[in-house]
C-alpha cells in the first residue's frame, strides 16, 4: 500500500464529522448491535454477547456491516482464555471477518464494497469480526474476489487463504507437479483440506497425511490420490532419507515436518505454516546442505497486502469452493461460547463458518 493510505489519527472535529455522518445515514449511535466480548476484569476472564453501538466501536477509517466471521483454532483460545491471544480486554474476538462497507473515511472503499479481512491481529490487538458492526483499518482490508460471495469467503477463511500461501511459496520456489509427489499433512484440517483441493487442482499428485483415517474418502473426494496415516510421518527420522516427496504443505510441526524434510528430494521445498502436532523441530541441517531442500516459513497474518490480493483471486481460479461444502456448517454468534470449547476439545469437524446475524 502506498503512503498516501496511511490514515493520519482522526481529530475530535474528524469524529464528530463521521457521527454526525452516520446519525444522517441511519446508523444511530445509540442503536444496538451483537458482539462477543472477551473481558479480564479483576483477573475474572469472561467471553459473553453483549449489546453495544457504534459509538463503542474503535476509531479506525472503515465501519463494516459484518456478514459472516469463522470459528479458527486461535479463537478458540481467545474465547475460553486458554491462550495468551487477546493482549488487550475488552476484546472483540474473531480473527477474520467479511462484510459490506457501510461508511468510509478512506478513500479506498466506499459504502457498498464487499470486503474481508484476515488476521492483522484481530481478536489480539485489535477488535475482530463476532460483531454485527465492526470497525476497521482501511490498510488491513482486503476486497472480496470477483467469483465469490461474502459466504463462500468465510468458508475458505484464514486457514484456506492460508494453504493458498503455501501453495504461492512451493510455486515460487519452483516446483512443479511434474517433479513428484506433494505431500499435505494434518490433512484433514482446515488449512489441510484447502491445500489438497488447490493442488490437485493444479495438477499436482497429492498425498494425504492425516491421523483421521475415517476421513480417507473426504481427502480423496478433495482431489487427493494416497493417504497415508499420521504416522508414518509423526516419527523419529534419520537426517536424511530416502527422498520421496517434490514438496509438502504443513500445518503439524515437530517430528511430522522434520521427517518430510528428511524425505524430501533434492531440491525440493515444504512450506511451514503450522504446530498442530507440536513447536519444536527436530531436525539436522543435512537435508538443506546435502540436497538443497527449502524450508518455506509461511505467516497469514502480518503478510503483505499485495501478497493477499493475490492469494485471494488465485482461489477463485484453484478452488472449486463446492468441494468444501461437505465440511462447512454455519453457527449463530450466540452459541461462540460453547463453540470455543469444543474447537479445543477437537469434536468439531472442518470448518465453522460464524453468521453474526443468526
Ligand atoms: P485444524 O485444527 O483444522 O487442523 C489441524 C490438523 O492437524 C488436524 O485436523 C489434524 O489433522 C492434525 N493434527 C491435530 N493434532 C495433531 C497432532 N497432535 N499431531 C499431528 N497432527 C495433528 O487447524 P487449521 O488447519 O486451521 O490450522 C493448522 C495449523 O496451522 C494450526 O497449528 C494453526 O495454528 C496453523 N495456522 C497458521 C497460520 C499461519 O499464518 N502460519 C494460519 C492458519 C493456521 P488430521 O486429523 O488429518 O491428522
Amino acid at each position: 500500500m502506498g503512503e498516501n493510505m496511511v490514515d493520519t489519527p482522526a481529530t475530535p472535529q474528524a469524529v464528530d464529522r463521521r457521527r454526525k455522518t452516520l446519525i444522517a445515514k441511519g446508523y444511530g449511535m445509540t442503536e444496538t448491535f451483537k458482539a462477543l466480548v472477551i473481558d479480564n476484569a479483576d483477573g475474572n476472564y469472561t467471553a459473553g454477547i453483549k449489546d453495544l453501538t457504534v459509538a463503542d466501536l474503535p476509531d479506525e477509517s472503515v465501519l463494516v456491516d459484518v456478514a459472516y466471521s469463522t470459528l479458527n483454532y486461535k479463537d478458540g483460545l481467545a474465547i475460553t482464555g486458554k491462550g495468551k491471544i487477546v493482549r488487550s480486554f475488552p476484546m472483540v474476538g474473531g480473527i477474520d471477518l467479511a462484510g459490506t462497507v457501510l461508511e468510509s473515511a478512506d478513500s479506498n472503499y466506499k459504502p457498498g464494497d464487499k470486503v474481508l479481512v484476515n488476521g492483522w491481529g484481530l481478536s489480539e490487538t485489535m477488535w475482530g469480526g463476532y460483531s454485527q458492526k465492526q470497525r476497521v483499518n482501511g490498510e488491513f482490508i482486503t476486497r472480496v474476489p470477483d467469483g465469490f460471495s461474502l459466504k463462500d469467503t468465510m468458508a475458505i477463511g484464514t486457514a484456506g487463504y492460508t494453504s493458498m500461501l503455501c501453495v504461492l511459496a512451493l510455486e515460487d520456489a519452483g516446483i512443479t507437479p511434474d517433479q513428484g509427489d506433494i505431500v499435505v499433512t494434518g490433512a484433514a484440517g482446515g488449512v489441510g483440506s484447502v491445500a489438497i483441493a488447490v493442488l490437485a487442482k493444479l495438477g499436482y499428485r497429492v498425498v494425504a497425511s492425516s491421523g483421521r483415517t475415517s476421513e480417507a474418502d473426504y481427502l480423496k473426494s478433495l482431489g487427493a490420490t494416497e493417504v497415508i496415516g499420521r504416522e508414518i510421518l509423526d516419527r523419529d527420522a534419520r537426517p536424511l532419507e530416502k527422498g520421496r516427496w517434490a514438496g509438502g504443505v504443513d500445518s503439524v510441526g515437530s517430528r511430522t515436518l522434520a521427517t518430510l524434510l528428511a524425505e524430501t528430494k533434492n531440491e525440493g521445498a515444504v512450506a511451514a505454516c503450522g504446530l498442530a502436532g507440536g513447536t519444536d523441530l527436530p531436525t539436522t541441517v543435512m537435508p538443506f546442505i546435502l540436497r538443497g531442500v527449502r524450508l518455506l516459513g509461511v505467516n497469514c497474518v502480518t503478510c503483505a497486502n499485495e501478497r493477499r490480493d493475490e492469494a485471494w483471486s488465485r482461489l477463485v481460479h484453484d478452488l472449486d469452493v463446492s468441494k468444501l461444502a461437505d465440511i462447512t456448517k454455519v453457527e449463530p454468534l450466540g452459541r461462540l461460547p460453547e463453540l470455543g470449547e469444543e474447537i479445543l476439545s477437537g469434536t468439531i469437524r472442518g470448518r465453522v463458518i460464524v453468521d453474526v446475524n443468526a
